[in-house]
């Protein structure tokens, strides 16, 4: 990746973790879940209203570090207004992009803004920071009840 992309790409994660969007508690959730990842101390809530399949809203409340919130910043305004189904393939897609399964140059089209976080495949650590806001999104949709921890 060259030096230009990799600085836009700290900037919108650096500004996504300063104002992050959907950063609210929701009063009618269908469905909520708690996520931890103690590698680092990020910690999650997730709210999500769901109607006949589709993402109608989602917020998050939480404390940890840049890459974290900005994950779920980034993560709720790119999920609102798609199915279950859309959503869990963009999961996919990102999760291999975290974790260098796209190669060094991968194909971002389908990922839009997530890209930014293909520098974090290079630190192991960091790929637990931005895949929590995605599995603690995944444990709401299936409405479990334990804690997700990235451990
Ligand atoms: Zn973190």
């Amino acid at each position: 990746m060259d030096l230009e992309l990799r600085e836009l790409y700290q900037q919108v994660i650096l500004d996504h973790n300063k104002s992050p969007r959907n950063f609210r508690v929701m009063d009618n959730p269908t469905q909520e879940a708690d996520g931890y990842n103690p590698l680092c101390g990020d910690t999650l809530h997730i709210y999500l209203h769901v109607v006949a399949d589709i993402i109608k809203d989602v917020s998050f409340q939480g404390s940890g570090c840049a890459i974290s919130k900005a994950s779920a910043s980034l993560m709720t305004s790119m999920i609102k207004g798609k199915t279950v189904e859309e959503v869990e393939k963009l999961f996919g897609n990102f999760h291999a992009l975290v974790t260098g399964k796209l190669g060094d140059d991968p194909d971002l089209s389908e990922l839009g803004k997530l890209g930014v976080f293909a520098g974090v495949q290079e630190f192991p650590v960091r790929v637990k920071c931005a895949s929590l806001a995605w599995h603690t999104m995944k444990s709401a949709l299936k409405k479990e009840t334990t804690k997700v921890t990235t451990e």
